[in-house]
């Protein structure tokens, strides 16, 4: 008899995958856990993808994106050849470990910098599975208690930090302490980095600045976005990386033929002719933080400032574990991670304003009427 588990690697056999925030389906439920956008796509974006369902799904999409990413040149003022589009930023992101990374097997000589992705802790966790995936070296760099940018120097004085990684990937604003980086302190870290960076502004619309311009400036940044979060398509699995023409033709040739799908595409496109309904939106989601973050911090709680679509708060008497599950129990449901720099905190997602008063409502509940903590 062949065992079937001696037919996968050994480096596959012990992966640790992702883990995903939870989606469950429970009527009434108040999602606060996976940063999605508490308001629908542009009513012209769900035209627009109703108006594409038809023979066409026939087709093959086009394999590049081509329209696409002309717009986003436009957008972003740069050529279509400093674009390319993936199933959303996380597919990118593998490519990224694909394209620059050396497996460590491969590499035997020497520190291993051509071996090593190098990110933050606390930060995307979704870095070390990639590395781990193909092999690489994972190096997690504390950050300090503040979750602030370390400086060039701090880096050098604290010496765990790689200035010489082959992938640097860094959040901004960080996922999941919200905070933003400004963007001279993250071109001083770029200044001194010698391998890939990759600067992840998944939430970057939420925030007041960008770090756009650093990608158009070295040779060696690139920028990650994605549709999911500003632009309401988590659904539709869409992201793109700016940066240098040599880079994204590298990442070009690993990916596969047909990697963003015909939808997305039309559905990607269709929200960039209405954008000012997205800007709306983001006002009311940082008007909606804002107020949340005034209001936690009246009732006790540490709110860390967020430049997110999320905050990141250290809640007062119980563990942050319990006030999981007191929420829970009132069916809103938050994000907390079994970690030991970030466990005395819950990161809540900034939901619509009837969610947001909902988990306000059931916190004060909590506050008024403790039952053991
Ligand atoms: C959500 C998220 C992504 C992934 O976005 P997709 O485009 O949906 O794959 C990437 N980076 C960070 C930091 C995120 O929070």
């Amino acid at each position: 008899m062949i065992n079937s588990t001696n037919l996968i690697r050994p480096l596959v056999q012990k992966l640790h995958p992702y883990i995903p925030g939870e989606q469950p389906k429970i009527k009434g439920l108040i999602k606060l856990n996976t940063n999605e956008n508490p308001y629908p796509p542009s009513p012209k974006v769900l035209d627009a993808v109703r108006a594409a369902v038809d023979a066409r799904l026939r087709l093959y999409p086009n394999p590049t994106a081509q329209a696409l990413c002309e717009r986003l040149a436009e957008l972003h003022g740069c050529q279509t050849e400093n674009i390319i589009i993936g199933n959303g930023s996380d597919e990118l992101l593998t490519l990224a470990v694909r394209a620059f990374a050396e497996p460590a097997s491969s590499v035997t000589q020497g520190k291993h910098a051509e071996a090593t992705v190098q990110y933050f802790d606390p930060s995307y966790s979704l870095y070390p599975v990639l590395a781990e995936i193909h092999g690489a070296l994972t190096n997690a760099v504390p950050l300090a208690k503040d979750f602030k940018l370390p400086t060039p120097a701090q880096l050098k004085k604290q010496g765990q930090w790689r200035f010489d990684a082959a992938l640097t990937l860094v959040t901004t604003p960080n996922a999941p302490s919200g905070r933003g980086f400004p963007t001279s302190e993250l071109e001083a870290l770029c200044q001194h980095q010698k391998g890939v960076t990759i600067l992840d502004e998944a939430y970057v619309d939420f925030a007041d600045e960008n770090a756009l311009p650093l990608a158009l400036k070295f040779p060696h940044v690139l920028v990650a976005r994605t549709f999911s979060k500003a632009y309401s398509l988590c659904f539709q699995r869409i992201g793109y990386f700016v940066g240098p023409a040599t880079l994204i033709k590298a990442l070009h040739k690993v990916r596969d033929s047909y990697n963003v799908n015909g939808l997305a595409q039309v559905a990607a496109l269709a929200t960039l002719d209405d954008l000012p309904y997205y800007q709306k939106n983001f006002r009311r989601i940082i008007a909606s933080r804002n107020q949340l973050t005034a209001e936690l911090t009246t009732m006790g709680f540490k709110v860390l400032p967020s430049q997110a679509n999320f905050i990141l708060t250290k809640p007062p008497g119980p563990t942050a574990e319990k006030w999981l599950q007191t929420l829970r129990d009132s069916k809103i449901l938050v994000r907390w991670f079994n970690k030991p720099n970030i466990k005395q905190y819950l990161r809540i997602t900034i939901g619509n304003k009837k969610e947001v008063s909902a988990l306000l409502k059931a916190i004060r509940s909590r506050i008024s009427s403790p039952v053991g903590s």
